[in-house]
C-alpha cells in the first residue's frame, strides 16, 4: 500500500495551545516531536479566545492566590470538578503566564508595569491576563514561533483518522494529507490528544467547522474513557442577527468591562435570576452592582457576572417568556455605560466583529445577543499529574480532556488549563516514550484497514450526501440536546442519532481524493455521532441539574449526583455504555478552603 510513515517518540494531535505547549515540552524533554494538526498553523480554535487567561497572579488584588482560584474553579464547576486538576491548575497557573511572557507574549499592562488583569464571571479577583480582546492570538504567535524555533516537525492540513495499538497500548496513528488526500502513518510510543472540543455537533455555536469531536471519538474507539460528557457550555452571549453570524461569540469582557444584559422592557433582569449558591457573593441592587466596577472590595458582583451557566439559562428563559429582543435574543448594552474610546480601546475585536458583520455599533446601540453552543466539559478521562488516559501511551490535554472544569467552566479557565496540562501531557508523553523507544511497530492488517475505512464512502454509490446527515444531527443537538433537557427528548436524540448512523455508514462522495471536503466531512460524521451519543447518553442519565446540564424534569441539584461522575466507554463489539463513578475524594485541607471564604 502507497503510505509516507514516519517515526517519532511522541505525536501529538492538534496544534491549539494545548498542542502546542504539549509539543514544546516533549521535546525539551528530549523526545523526538511531531505535531499535527487539520487546519494551517497557527488556525487552531485557541487564536479565537478573547478575554483572556485566568491565572491568580495578584497582580489587580494582592489578596488574590491560587486557594482562591482553586475555590472558585471548583464552585463554578459546582463540585464536580477532579479536586487535583483543579489544584495543579491553580497553582501553576502564574507560572505558565509569565513563561509566555518570557518566551514574548505581549500583555496589557497595569499602570505600574504589571501585567495587566481583568474580571470575568465567577472569579472573584479581577484575575485574567489578556491583550485586549485578541489574547489567544497572542498565545498562539508565541507558542507557534518557539514550536518552529525549537524545531519540533509540524503536519498541517492533515487529519489523523485512527489511533493504532497494541495489547500493551499506542503504537501510532494513521492519518491523510487534506490537500492530496493521501495516506500517512506516524509509528509512535505516544500520542498526545489536543484536538478541541465538539462545538459543531450543534446547530448554533461559537466553535469553527474543525471541532467535530475527533479526540474525543479516537479516544473512545482506543478504548479510554470519557469523562462528564453531558456537561456541554452554552455560552450566553453570541451574536443572534443576521443568520450568517448566529453564534459567533460576543466575549464575557463586555460584561466585564461594564456591559450589562437587558429584556425588550428595559429591565436588567439578571437580579431576577440570582441563585441561592452565589447569593451571598452577589450585588442586590443596580447601584451596588455598578459601584463595584470602581470599588470591589466594599461591594458585591454585578449579576451579569454569574457563572456562564446560570446566565444562558436565564437569558433562554427571558426569550421563552417573550421579553426578548427582535430577533431571539435579549439586549446586551455597554454603549449607554462607557464612553465610546473606552469600549473601541477595551473591547476592539468587538467594535469590528459587530461593525462588519451586523451594521450596529456597539459605542452607540445595544447588541442582541443569545446563548451559543461554545464549549465540552467533558473529555477523556486522565490522570491529573501526567494527562495519561487508561491507555498505556495516549495522552489528552486541553478541551479534549475531562475532569477539569466539573460541570461548568469559568470563563478564562481554558486557556491556562492549556498551558498546565498541556506542559504536562508533554513531559509525561516524553517520559512514556523513552521507557518503550525501539520496541512499538505498526501492524500492517491495521493500515490496510485504515485505509479501507477511510476509502469507503467512495466505493458505495448513489448514497446521500454527508452534509444532509450533518445539518440533521446538529437540529437534532439543537433541539433535543440543548440548554434545557427531558427524558423524552433525549431518547428521541437517541433514536434519530441510531438512524443517523446507519445512515452515514450507507452515505458515499463524489469525485476523488484531492481536496475533496465532502470526503472530510464524511470521515467526521462518526465522530460527530460518537460524541452526541456520549452527551444524550450520560445527559439522560444524570437525573438532576448541575452546571451545563439542566434537566426540566429533575430540577433540582441531586447530593447523590454531587459525588458520582458518568464515564462513557466503547465494548469491544462496540456498543457504548454509561458507568457510574464515585468522585475522588478531597483530601481535608483542600476542603478547609470552602469554609474558610464562603
Ligand atoms: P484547539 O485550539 O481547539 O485546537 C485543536 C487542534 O486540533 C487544531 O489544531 C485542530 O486542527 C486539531 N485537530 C482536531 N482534530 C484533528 C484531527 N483529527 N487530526 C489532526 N488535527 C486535529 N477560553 C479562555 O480561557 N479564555 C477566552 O478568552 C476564550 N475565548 C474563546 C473565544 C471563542 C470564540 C472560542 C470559540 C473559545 C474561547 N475559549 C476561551 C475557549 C478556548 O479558546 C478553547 O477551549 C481552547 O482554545 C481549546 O484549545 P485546545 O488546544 O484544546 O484546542
Amino acid at each position: 500500500m502507497e503510505l509516507e510513515r514516519h517515526a517519532y517518540d511522541v505525536v501529538v494531535v492538534g496544534a491549539g495551545g494545548a498542542g502546542l505547549r504539549a509539543a514544546i515540552a516533549a521535546h525539551e524533554a528530549g523526545a523526538r516531536t511531531a505535531v499535527v494538526c487539520k487546519s494551517l498553523l497557527g488556525k487552531a480554535h485557541t487564536v479565537m479566545a478573547e478575554g483572556g487567561i485566568a491565572a491568580a497572579m495578584g497582580n489587580a488584588y494582592p489578596e488574590d492566590g491560587w486557594r482562591v482560584h482553586f475555590r472558585d474553579t471548583m464552585r463554578g464547576g459546582k463540585m464536580l470538578n477532579h479536586w487535583r486538576m483543579a489544584q495543579l491548575h491553580a497553582q501553576e497557573a502564574p507560572d505558565r503566564v509569565r513563561e509566555l511572557e518570557d518566551w514574548g507574549a505581549l500583555f496589557d499592562r497595569t499602570p505600574d508595569g504589571l501585567i495587566s488583569q481583568r474580571d470575568f464571571g465567577g472569579h472573584r479577583y479581577a484575575r485574567l491576563a489578556h491583550v485586549g480582546d485578541r489574547t489567544g492570538l497572542e498565545l498562539i504567535r508565541t507558542l507557534q514561533q518557539r514550536t518552529v524555533a525549537l524545531g519540533v516537525d509540524v503536519y498541517m492540513e492533515c487529519t489523523v483518522t485512527r489511533l493504532l495499538t497494541d495489547a500493551d497500548g499506542v503504537t501510532g496513528a494513521f492519518g491523510y494529507w487534506r490537500e492530496s488526500g493521501r495516506f500517512l502513518a506516524w509509528e509512535a510510543p505516544s500520542v498526545v490528544l489536543a484536538t478541541g472540543g465538539i462545538g459543531k455537533a450543534y446547530k448554533v455555536t461559537s466553535n469553527s467547522w474543525e471541532y467535530t469531536g475527533d479526540g474525543h471519538s479516537l479516544a473512545l474507539a482506543a478504548g479510554a474513557g470519557l469523562v462528564n460528557m453531558e456537561f456541554v457550555q452554552f455560552h450566553p452571549t453570541g451574536m443572534v442577527w443576521p443568520p450568517s453570524v448566529r453564534g459567533i461569540l460576543v466575549t464575557e469582557s463586555v460584561r466585564g468591562d461594564g456591559g450589562v444584559l437587558r429584556n425588550s422592557a428595559g429591565n436588567r433582569f439578571m437580579f431576577d435570576y440570582i441563585p441561592d449558591f452565589f447569593r451571598k457573593e452577589t450585588a442586590e441592587t443596580e447601584d451596588e452592582a455598578d459601584r463595584w466596577y470602581d470599588d470591589k472590595k466594599n461591594n458585591r458582583r454585578p449579576p451579569e457576572l454569574l457563572p456562564r451557566d446560570e446566565v444562558a439559562r436565564a437569558i433562554n428563559s427571558e426569550v421563552k417568556a417573550g421579553r426578548g429582543s427582535p430577533h431571539g435574543g435579549v439586549f446586551l448594552d455597554i454603549a449607554s455605560r462607557r464612553p465610546a474610546e473606552y469600549v473601541r480601546r477595551r473591547l476592539p475585536s468587538m467594535y469590528h466583529q459587530f461593525k462588519e458583520l451586523a451594521d450596529v455599533d456597539i459605542t452607540a446601540e445595544p447588541m442582541e445577543v443569545g446563548p451559543t453552543c461554545h464549549y465540552v466539559m467533558g473529555g477523556v478521562e486522565v490522570d491529573p499529574d501526567t494527562a495519561a488516559a487508561s491507555v498505556p501511551g495516549l495522552f489528552a490535554a486541553g478541551e479534549v480532556a475531562g475532569g477539569m472544569h466539573g460541570s461548568n467552566r469559568l470563563g478564562g479557565n481554558s486557556l491556562s488549563d492549556l498551558l498546565v496540562f498541556g506542559r504536562r501531557a508533554g513531559v509525561a508523553a516524553a517520559e512514556h516514550a523513552s521507557k518503550r523507544a525501539g520496541v512499538v511497530a505498526l501492524r500492517e492488517e491495521a493500515l490496510v484497514e485504515a485505509a479501507r475505512a477511510a476509502l469507503a464512502p467512495f466505493e458505495r454509490e448513489g448514497g446521500e450526501n454527508p452534509y444532509a446527515v450533518q445539518s440533521e444531527l446538529q437540529q437534532t443537538m439543537h433541539d433535543l440536546v440543548g440548554i434545557i433537557r427531558t427524558a423524552p427528548e433525549m431518547e428521541r436524540a437517541l433514536e434519530r442519532i441510531a438512524v443517523l448512523r446507519e445512515r452515514v455508514a450507507a452515505l458515499s462522495v463524489e469525485g476523488h481524493r484531492q481536496y475533496n471536503p465532502g470526503w472530510h466531512l464524511a470521515l467526521d460524521l462518526p465522530h460527530l455521532l460518537a460524541v452526541s451519543e456520549c452527551i444524550a447518553r450520560a445527559a439522560l442519565a444524570r437525573e438532576e441539574s448541575r452546571g451545563g446540564h439542566t434537566r426540566d424534569d429533575f430540577p433540582a441539584t441531586d447530593p447523590e449526583w454531587g459525588r458520582t461522575n458518568l464515564v462513557c466507554t466503547r465494548t469491544p463489539d462496540g456498543e457504548l455504555t454509561v458507568t457510574r463513578q464515585p468522585l475522588p475524594e478531597m483530601p481535608p485541607e483542600l476542603a478547609e478552603v470552602f469554609e474558610e471564604q464562603t
